[in-house]
């Protein structure tokens, strides 16, 4: 797909999401948070839902968790400008408390929309509602698993409906890492398994 029309179909995603009322978190989000970055990206990371700072600026992962996520991003030499970055849900759910069933089930077609236009080679997952969302939405068998037993592993994956090929890397959520020294170290190996996955493609 060109370019441009990568541009004009997250445009038009971008447009209906603004629009959206197919839940109820449309009434109490300042901003959706539909998605930022490269439309080529290589890598596409996917979080949970947007919470307060995100829901303010309409930014995804610009807050605590981005200060974290920027600074893995660093540490394997990929700026912040050429990933592409989303959430399951774009809308913030009320407190930060977790997403509903409903809303999962009203808002994931825009994401899988999203990744069926910018066709990432790594889909990157951080946490454990992403990351059990898109193994189950790929049909991948170890999707019960804990991300603690995920984490850092690659699934190679095939969309049946666009036969588009990815790589799924579950990673820890990079709030859990904000006061955890361990959980950061363990995210910053996880992040070379995708610095190695994109010098195979
Ligand atoms: N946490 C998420 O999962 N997504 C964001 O955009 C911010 C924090």
């Amino acid at each position: 797909m060109s370019e441009n029309q990568k541009d004009k179909l997250l445009l038009a995603i971008k447009e209906e999401v603004i629009q959206c009322q197919e839940c109820q978190l449309c009434k109490t989000r300042t901003f959706p948070v539909i998605g930022q970055g490269n439309h080529g990206a290589k890598i596409m990371f996917i979080g949970e839902a947007p919470g307060a700072n995100e829901d303010k600026t309409g930014v995804p992962f610009c807050g605590e968790a981005g200060r974290v996520l920027n600074l893995l991003l660093s540490s394997i030499g990929v700026k912040r400008e050429d990933v592409y970055i989303a959430n399951i849900l774009k809308c913030r759910p009320p407190a930060n408390r977790e997403p509903a069933p409903e809303e999962v089930k009203a808002c994931a077609p825009y994401l899988l929309r999203q990744i069926s236009i910018i066709e990432p080679k790594v889909i990157a997952c951080l946490g454990n509602h992403s990351t059990h969302f898109i193994l189950e939405h790929f049909g991948v068998l170890e999707s019960s698993l804990g991300i603690s037993k995920l984490r850092g592993k690659k699934f190679a994956v095939q969309d049946p409906l666009t036969r588009k090929y990815y790589t799924i890397i579950p990673l820890y959520h990079p709030a859990a890492a904000i006061y955890n020294r361990h959980l950061l170290n363990n995210l910053k190996n996880d992040f070379e398994v995708i610095k190695e996955q994109l010098k195979d493609e």
